[in-house]
């Protein structure tokens, strides 16, 4: 089942295959991800496609630039970034799948971020 993904001004939408639906929520410790505040899921890297925007998708990277963290240039929201954990990964953001409100996720589990399996 494919999920919708817009950003707030809807200049981006995303059509996402989840791997195993929203089971897969994490919230992460990081120094870039405990700012952006996101809840994420996972994807396969061919479960993503743009619909539309792919000119507005914004590239942000930093540290060992293997993650890749996108957001709409136009509102800021993130949409989905590329894992360094596991690059053949997406995480996705689960608050801006169409029907899917963050506060029904629950206690959502933290990954540690801040030290990395990449880190060691
Ligand atoms: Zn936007």
């Amino acid at each position: 089942m494919s999920h919708r993904l817009t950003c707030h001004c809807g200049a981006v939408e995303l059509a996402v295959d989840l791997t195993d639906g929203l089971n897969t929520a994490r919230r992460c410790n990081c120094s870039f991800c405990a700012r952006r505040g996101a809840i994420a899921v996972s994807a396969p890297l061919n479960g993503v496609r743009i619909v539309k925007g792919s000119d507005k998708l914004t590239l942000y990277q930093w540290g060992t630039n293997t993650a890749k963290h996108y957001f709409c240039s136009v509102c800021g929201n993130y949409t989905h970034h590329q894992r360094r954990s596991n690059p053949n990964e997406f995480g996705v953001n689960a608050a801006a799948l169409e029907g899917v409100n963050p506060a029904d996720l629950g206690d959502v589990p933290w990954a540690d971020g801040i030290n990395h399996p990449a880190d060691r």
